[in-house]
């Protein structure tokens, strides 16, 4: 591809970007589309001869774009609500641009460098000790993993040469992610290991419980080795107390670890701070700018106090001779504490989104998703035929339709296969709830105010009223 040409492509692909971004409202946030649409669309083949960059961008634009679940849409309030902002896309583009390989700091002096600055602006903010050695990994999937490698090497430094180990336990919520669970699978651990400590009405770890477990598990001569607190929970966002889990964590000497992959951007603000409260006790903890800090897909970060063990849980008895790296003072080879050799340059786009924005822009823009949220619960709460199902904490909300589970799922579907919005659900307390989670930078106050309407218009009437009108699909 000529500099000319890609020029002319690049202003075209641009131009797409932008022209998505502001209309991207009207599209559907669900696509109407059955399996294997785009398969059957697709040649079986790879084309023998190369194609020109015009046919390749209309095939995007009319077999790709209409298969695509908008993610970046207003009106994506399922799962947790994302965004790619302007300038982390444009970060995304010179990094792709640059294409560094940033294993070692020698093959990229300023990928390694700026990784470093970024996590350290973010970490600051966060309120989090100076102590802290931040890395970047794709997700906090692999994020926790590594934690929970750390936490094993520590508890039983020989597994690193011989693969053998006693029973460990690892112990987190039962409202934590299933990261946790498959970080533990992954290390070895065993899921039988793996104990899901009850929770409170709040859905919060109960701490006495999991004291209790422990000194149940060390009477049965197993190992406990790791605890896990979550700070804002995938199903209704509730923050498990870190400083009381932390303080049993140390009392038993085990590793502690926060998965703060959603809420912990909410600590930017100093009203929510205190969720944090007590992670300066934490061996690591992870937080995820692809979730709720407009940077785009994938950048996971994992703040760790112990940078040391996560370097030797991974280390071989002799790095071989093409990674050998002299070790300098402040030259951070970072794939030493990652599995993964090979490290994209992400941080550029982090530190695009922090500079554009800033952490007043940041915040003010959180507190504006939460206040939609509250706001929204707000109605809920007045209308009779619905309840709320957890407290709004943050940005997301729980809520059911007083009805039996299946009329909730229906309307989900209902909600969701009119293509306006894209909710998802959860079970809290044995029953089914939906969920509206607020997150993408361009949702506004109507985007909310509409799917709610379209919510309420789309459920039954209230049980034993007469009802008016059939329930209307949208
Ligand atoms: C989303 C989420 C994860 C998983 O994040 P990935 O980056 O997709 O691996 C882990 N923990 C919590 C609490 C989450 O909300």
């Amino acid at each position: 591809m000529s500099p000319e040409e890609f020029r002319a492509s690049g202003h075209q692909v641009v131009d797409w970007i932008a022209d998505y971004l502001r209309d991207i409202r009207d599209l559907p946030v669900l696509p109407d589309v059955q399996p294997g649409e785009l398969i059957d669309a697709l040649p079986a083949t790879g084309p023998e001869h190369g194609e020109s960059m015009d046919v390749i961008l209309a095939d995007f634009r009319n077999l790709i774009v209409p298969g695509i679940t908008h993610w970046n849409h207003p009106r994506f309030f399922a799962y947790f609500s994302i965004s790619a902002s302007g300038p982390g896309i444009l970060g995304e583009m010179l990094a792709a641009a640059l294409n560094v390989n940033h294993m070692l700091w020698k093959t990229s002096p300023a990928a390694t460098e700026l990784e470093q600055v970024t996590l350290g602006w973010l970490r600051q903010w966060l309120g989090l000790p100076d102590s802290y050695f931040g890395i970047i990994h794709d997700t906090a999937s692999t994020g926790s993993l590594h934690a929970i490698l750390a936490a094993r090497e520590l508890a039983s430094p020989g597994v690193r040469l011989t693969g053998e180990h006693n029973p460990l336990v690892l112990y987190a919520s039962e409202h934590a992610h299933s990261s946790i669970d498959r970080g533990a699978l992954a290390a070895g651990i065993g899921l039988e290991n793996v104990h899901h400590v009850p929770s409170d009405d709040q859905f919060r770890m109960r701490p006495d419980a999991l004291a209790t477990m422990i000194e149940a598990d060390l009477a049965a001569g197993k190992k406990p080795f790791c605890v896990v607190a979550t700070a804002g929970t995938t199903s209704a966002t509730s923050v498990d107390s870190v400083a009381q889990i932390g303080e049993i964590a140390r009392r038993y000497q085990l590793w502690f670890h926060v998965d703060a992959a959603y809420a912990g951007s909410a600590a930017l603000l100093e009203e929510h701070r205190h969720i944090l409260d007590g992670a300066t006790q934490a061996d690591s903890l992870v937080v995820n700018p692809h979730k709720w800090l407009f940077t785009p897909v994938d950048l996971s970060i994992l703040y760790t106090r112990r940078p040391d063990v996560m370097r030797r849980m991974l280390s071989l008895e002799e790095a071989p001779p093409y990674l050998q790296a002299a070790e300098q003072d402040r030259a951070v080879n970072l794939s030493e504490y990652s599995l993964a050799l090979g490290r994209r340059f992400r941080s550029l786009k982090l530190w695009f989104v922090l500079r554009y924005f800033g952490r007043e822009g940041i915040t003010r823009i959180l507190r504006r998703h939460m206040e939609m949220a509250r706001d929204l619960a707000q109605r809920i709460s007045t209308d009779s035929r619905f309840e709320l199902a957890a407290p709004v904490l943050f940005s997301l909300v729980c809520f059911r339709y007083r009805g039996s589970d299946q009329n909730n799922r229906d309307l989900l579907d209902r909600i969701n296969a009119s293509g306006r919005a894209f909710l998802s659900g959860t079970t809290l307390h044995g029953k089914f709830v939906l969920r509206l989670a607020i997150g993408n930078i361009a949702t506004t106050e109507d985007d909310v105010r509409q799917t709610w309407e379209w919510i309420r218009s789309s459920a039954l009437p209230a049980t034993g009223s007469p009802a008016a009108e059939p329930p209307r699909p949208l």
